[in-house]
């Protein structure tokens, strides 16, 4: 995804680019053909609505911008009421036969295991990068900075958490400094409620693991539903431990278990429920977290999961072009950045292919402001997360900076993702003219 999106960007600004694609002589466990832009497992690019939908704007902004990914798409659209489903045979061969046609694009069949110590270079490999290259890239980063699995706790908007049942407060108010002091947010079980959250975890239908996928997953990222199958008390000496912790709207009664939530992005608007990494179904899951006390109306940006994914400590490893600080030659784009899903690689590919092309071409464009889509989430991953507890993240309204001046509430809700959504197609269409001009 990203890498065929890059290639086109870059071909389209007139600058020559090689693909290297290892497959069809180097498998992955998902791929099953030979084709770019293979869409490995559901056909959907989510909801298509770009004036509620954060993963609907991608689309708008990519299709803007002259996306070959979204045109391909719109090309074999299935139908599939407000979300874009893609007929993906027919989809990865148009991506596949219109960057093979194009004269500035060669494709060259074979695997990259060394990090190119010259040249302008995008890897863009996914989250199923061969070993050989997940080996170099950690040696240039350290192994902490590469993981091979990604163990997501679910993320809650925190306009959507009912502060008179929550508060905040670190453990044994531990902190220099006030804002550490009440660095989390707490939401206290009694007994009854804590017995009745272990049942509905241990009734909830679980995702299996692809084959190939589980090998050492396992290691510090255990899902709540296995910790509890281990024993109905192990959560309670574990992420819900309840010490150290006062309620301020109950001070006399101690908490039989208490869930904590830290804040997820530098702007406050996403909190992460610490250690609930969960293989729990979607809707399971929602329903499972909702009976926290405090997230008995929690929207959530994402919800958790474990799985195979190979992807860096961008915050820490990445400058704001995408480029390898120790490497500047070389730019990480997609999935391996630590964004998540088709459509937001693909859009970090659009970047990335726009941002390289620049360079060759003796020009620099400046990343999209963050109230775009493409802006929001190249300034999570380089910069807007945390890096100590960074992991993948879709596109979502909580990545945005909040807009003024609207009220909370359903019709609230309403106005501001349209208030987000005019916004950013302003900004995203200011920063097409900007770019354009950068390198004319
Ligand atoms: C099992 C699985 C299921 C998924 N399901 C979904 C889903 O349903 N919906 C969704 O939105 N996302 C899903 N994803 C995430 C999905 O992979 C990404 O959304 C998307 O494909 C990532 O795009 P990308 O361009 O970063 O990587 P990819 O599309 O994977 O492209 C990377 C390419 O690099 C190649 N490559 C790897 N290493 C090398 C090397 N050393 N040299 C040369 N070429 C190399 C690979 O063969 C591949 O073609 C899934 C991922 C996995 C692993």
């Amino acid at each position: 995804m990203a890498g065929s999106e890059a290639a086109w960007q870059a071909a389209e600004m007139g600058v020559d680019v090689v693909i290297h694609e290892m497959r069809p002589k180097v498998a992955t466990f998902a791929h099953k053909t030979g084709n770019l832009g293979e869409m490995v497992c559901s056909n959907s690019f989510r909801s298509d609505d770009s004036e509620q939908n954060a993963v609907g704007l991608l689309h708008w902004e990519m299709r803007a911008a002259n996306g070959l990914i979204m045109s391909a798409a719109d090309a074999h659209r299935l139908p599939a009421g407000g979300a874009l489903a893609v007929d993906r045979d027919p989809f990865a061969e148009t991506v596949t036969a219109r960057l093979r046609s194009n004269p500035r694009i060669s494709v060259c069949s074979e695997e990259i295991t060394a990090l190119p110590d010259s040249g302008t270079w995008i890897l863009a490999t996914g989250p199923l990068t061969s070993a050989g290259l997940g080996a170099a890239i950690q040696a240039e980063t350290g192994r902490e900075a590469l993981a091979f699995f990604d163990a997501i706790a679910p993320i809650v908007y925190f306009d959507s958490i009912d502060m008179s049942k929550a508060w905040m407060q670190s453990r044994y108010d531990k902190g220099e400094t006030e804002e550490e002091r009440t660095a989390y947010l707490n939401c206290p079980m009694t007994k009854d409620q804590y017995e009745a959250f272990i049942d509905a975890l241990l009734a909830a239908d679980k995702t299996e693991f692809h084959e190939g996928e589980t090998a050492g997953y396992f290691d510090g990222c255990l899902p709540i539903e296995v910790m509890a199958e281990r024993g109905r008390e192990t959560l309670r000496h574990g992420p819900m431990k309840p010490v150290g912790l006062t309620n301020p709207h109950q001070p006399d009664i101690k908490a039989h278990a208490i869930v904590q939530l830290r804040r997820d992005n530098a702007l406050g608007t996403l909190y992460n429920i610490v250690g609930f990494q969960t293989k729990m179904k979607y809707g399971a899951q929602a329903d499972v977290l909702r009976m926290i006390p405090g997230l008995q109306n929690a929207r959530f940006a994402r919800l958790g999961g474990i799985h195979r994914n190979t992807f860096l400590n961008s915050p820490r490893l990445l400058d704001d072009r995408m480029r390898l600080k120790s490497r500047p030659n070389i730019r990480f784009a997609g999935q391996i950045t630590g964004v998540e899903g088709y459509v937001e690689s693909a859009a970090m590919g659009l970047l990335a292919g726009r941002m390289a092309a620049a360079e060759c071409l003796g020009r620099d464009i400046a990343p999209p402001p963050p109230t775009t889509a493409t802006g929001a989430l190249i300034t999570h991953i380089t910069g807007g997360a945390d890096a100590r507890t960074f992991q993948p993240m879709n596109v979502n309204f909580g990545l945005f900076p909040p807009v003024d001046g609207l009220k909370g509430g359903r019709r609230g809700r309403k106005d501001r993702y349209k208030a987000y959504t005019d916004r950013a197609k302003a900004d995203w269409q200011g920063w097409l003219r900007h770019s354009a001009l950068d390198v004319a």
